[in-house]
């Protein structure tokens, strides 16, 4: 067994690896590389392995970093299966086709500014028409299902706890006599989070490839946040302002109007308007809608044994239309709006804070990670001053940060994860979708619990096994 590791190697963007065995090539994600603009677009673009010769795909959840490259390994050839779970499935159909209309108007963007400097024109990483045929490549699974992706290698989909439908992929695998037990992790999310059921760790296992996102990191208890949330939507209720909630579209907006909904029947919050803006969101939304047989226990017991839906709140709408995302400008009473993008790199939520900004009843509240430079990190340093579209705008409302809502487990849930393993029989530990500082911190945490050997794979790097 062999395994190749082409993306997400000491960084947090374009997870993919290939595992080979008997002659059996299996991509485990195919995610999109995100960074510098050029960089991003040429590593993206170039496969470093052939797509025709992978035999099957194996794909843990639906986020960007992990799948959104799929449209361009079916541009370069790949035409097998893709499993993933159902719900990965659906949650896949709204961003692909999300990602390849981004892709198609960026390069429509750069095209222009080359024509003007006599540059050939470029084309797009792949088109909405790749998308859709990639999509045409899924195989939904269910969890816990055994199901043999190619002769002798069984794959099992466990509960990742990350995002809904998201997993981690048991492979089991006959090789000279020996069955080979291969734990990929995909993202690790924290326990009880809401919505979700918590994330089940591996046993026996030979490997293990796990991601390391916050290998450094350790999280604010959830009751505490349930406070916070609480403060800061009574603060701002009563002062009557608006709170503006940049946020990403799948994931973490579900994840606040649940506990937004949540609050507000143990009539912890006032009832004020609640609006979604951003047509990808409701979207998504809707999937979370379509598969409660994801949900967990607690979310069962507060909500749908009375046959009352998570992500309806009181007060709450979803904003498809433009004319009605423009008509929330007039609304002078409180009221919150959760929009995309979190990192406030595009998306509505750019015209709300820019019409908002100078109001010191405002509230903007940072529910995310946001990357060096952007907007919304930016305002979480607390720059005094920014530029939105292109103007410059002082900064008079009111910034928040709450670390809360993050998807991932910080070092003491990776630990966790990894304490359910059999020291003696597992050979090789990697450590993936983290930076080096990140994984580093973990991997010297997890040896201090008596696993020797624990790598972090550089980019391009290959093991066997
Ligand atoms: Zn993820």
């Amino acid at each position: 067994m062999q395994i190749q590791f082409f993306g997400g190697a000491q960084t947090v963007t374009g997870s993919q690896h290939l595992v080979t065995v008997n002659g059996t090539k299996i991509l485990l994600e195919c995610g999109l590389f995100q960074g510098r603009r050029k960089e991003a677009y040429e590593r993206n673009l170039n496969f470093e392995h052939d797509p025709q010769e992978i035999d099957v795909m194996l794909l843990s959840h639906a986020h960007i970093d992990h799948s959104g490259n799929i449209p361009n390994l079916y541009k370069n050839g790949y035409r097998k299966s893709i499993f993933a779970t159902l719900a990965t499935a659906d949650l896949c159909q709204i961003m692909l086709r999300d990602s390849a209309y981004l892709n198609e108007r960026d390069v429509e963007w750069v095209n222009k500014v080359r024509a003007a400097k006599h540059q050939e024109p470029i084309e797009p990483l792949y088109t909405i028409d790749d998308a859709e045929q990639a999509l045409r490549l899924f195989v939904g699974v269910h969890y816990h299902r055994p199901i043999e992706v190619a002769p002798g290698i069984t794959a099992t989909f466990r509960e990742a706890g990350h995002i809904l439908g998201s997993t981690g992929i048991l492979l089991e695998v006959k090789e000279e006599g020996r069955t080979i037990r291969f734990g990929f992790s995909g993202d690790i999310g924290r326990r009880s989070v809401p919505i979700l059921r918590d994330p089940e760790p591996f046993k026996d296992l030979d490997v293990l490839v796990m991601e390391s996102t916050y290998g450094d990191r350790h999280h604010n208890s959830s009751e505490d946040c349930d406070q916070e949330l609480a403060d800061i939507v009574t603060q701002v209720s009563k002062r009557g302002g608006k709170l503006i909630i940049p946020a990403f579209a799948v994931g973490r907006t579900q994840l606040l109007i649940y506990k937004l909904h949540l609050l507000q029947e143990q009539n912890r919050i006032p009832r004020i308007p609640i609006f979604v803006d951003s047509p990808m969101a409701c979207n998504a939304t809707d999937v979370f809608r379509a598969h409660p047989e994801n949900f967990d226990r607690e979310t069962y017991q507060h909500f749908l044994n009375d046959k009352a839906d998570p992500f309806t709140p009181e007060g709450f709408a979803c904003i498809r239309r433009v004319e009605a995302s423009k008509k929330l400008n007039a609304l002078t009473d409180p009221h919150i709006i959760i929009a995309a993008s979190g990192m406030m790199e595009g998306g509505r939520v750019l015209h709300h804070v820019r019409n908002n900004i100078k109001d010191p009843r405002t509230m903007i509240l940072f529910v995310g990670f946001a990357a060096p430079h952007t907007l919304a990190r930016r305002l979480m340093d607390g720059d005094k001053r920014v530029k939105i579209f292109g103007e410059g705008y002082a900064v008079k409302c009111e910034t928040r940060i709450m670390p809360y809502f993050s998807a991932h487990a910080d070092q003491g849930g990776l630990l966790d994860y990894v304490d359910a393993l059999d020291r003696d029989r597992l050979k090789n530990m990697f450590l993936v979708h983290g930076e080096v500082e990140q994984a580093t911190a973990l991997k010297e945490a997890i040896r201090k619990k008596g696993f020797e050997t624990v790598h972090i794979p550089a980019l391009g790097e290959t093991f066997s096994i």
